[in-house]
């Protein structure tokens, strides 16, 4: 059927990424629906060795759940550094450490070459030739934005559906938002794709705004993106932008205890917060950052 419509919301998202290969062998999670966390939910809870492929957020989340319910743990992490991306490389070393300071074992540096066993998977296989016994795998390599079927529209696409600062696209009357959309920010001069709740509830007020004033309109200074994570008891918080700073200080706390704020600076001036159970303190930085953005 067709709809007819004056104005677009384009919020279909993103899925997970999935290892070639892996379709149809039992055992192999990915975690993005509540569906794949029913069926990952049975499993785990029926024990076993698990490995998990990523050491991002959604794979050390996993870990940590599965160490908690007494299974072996394994995860394998493609970078020298698992959260460098997201974290740098320093921060991201202490975060990671949460993995080996439980017991739980991570292999960096090596990537998967692929999977073995017949109806069920039964190891993980390394590119350095190891193979890791599994009974359960969770592939956590990212997620893609699903703009597949906008393909033939003729719609930029980029990354996402590519974005102005006010999430207009290159349609008229069609604005796209969350992890579909790949934004243009102003601040940093290019575009930029974020996963975070607080950037899928917080960006449709300027996106509406533009598709109901018809055309640009002056966007307001995006906040600085933030996300937390829930790892073997440790409350994790960060909010900015980690690439580009020329600095990590830590301003409280002792990396050694898993207890630290950290505040990365640009020119001296702070562009992203990290806490490891200090909430008092990260809301404050936040709140600091947020006003040094506008
Ligand atoms: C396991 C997990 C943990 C996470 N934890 C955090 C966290 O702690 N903090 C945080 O900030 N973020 C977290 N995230 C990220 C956060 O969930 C996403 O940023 C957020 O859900 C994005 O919202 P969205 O509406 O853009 O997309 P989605 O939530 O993906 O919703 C998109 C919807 O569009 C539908 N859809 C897709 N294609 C079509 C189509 N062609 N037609 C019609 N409908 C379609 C999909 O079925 C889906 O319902 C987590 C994500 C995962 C997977």
């Amino acid at each position: 059927r067709e709809v007819q419509a004056d104005g677009v919301v384009i919020a279909t998202g993103a899925a997970a990424r999935t290892l070639p290969g892996s379709e149809g062998l039992a055992g192999v999670h990915t975690l993005r629906t509540l569906d794949d966390a029913r069926a990952l939910r049975d499993e785990l809870s029926r024990g076993g060795r698990l490995v998990v492929i990523g050491g991002g957020f959604i794979g050390a989340e996993v870990a940590s759940t599965a160490y908690a319910l007494g299974l072996d743990v394994t995860v394998v992490e493609a970078a020298p550094t698992p959260l460098a991306g997201a974290l740098g490389e320093t921060m991201g070393a202490i975060v990671s450490a949460l993995h080996t300071d439980h017991g739980v074992r991570l292999e960096c540096g090596v990537g998967v070459k692929g999977l073995s066993g017949e109806a069920r998977v039964d190891a993980v296989l390394l590119e350095d030739g190891r193979g890791i016994p599994a009974d359960i795998v969770v592939v956590g390599v990212g997620a893609r934005p699903n703009v597949e079927w906008l393909e033939a529209s003729g719609i930029a696409l980029d990354n996402g559906v590519k974005c102005g600062a006010d999430g207009r696209t290159s349609l008229a009357g069609v604005v796209a938002v969350g992890d579909c959309a790949n934004w243009y920010d102003p601040r940093a001069g290019f575009h930029r794709r974020v996963e975070h709740w607080t950037g899928a509830r917080e960006r449709p007020d300027a996106a509406i705004a533009a598709l109901l004033a018809g055309g640009a309109v002056e966007p307001g200074v995006p906040r600085p993106p933030y996300f937390w994570s829930d790892q073997y008891g440790v409350k994790i918080q960060f909010a900015g932008h980690a690439a580009g700073a020329d600095s990590v200080t830590i301003e409280a706390g002792a990396a050694d205890d898993r207890d630290v704020l950290a505040v990365y600076r640009r020119a001296g001036d702070p562009v992203a917060v990290l806490g490891m159970n200090q909430p008092r303190l990260f809301t404050r930085w936040r709140k600091q950052l947020a006003a040094t953005a506008s």
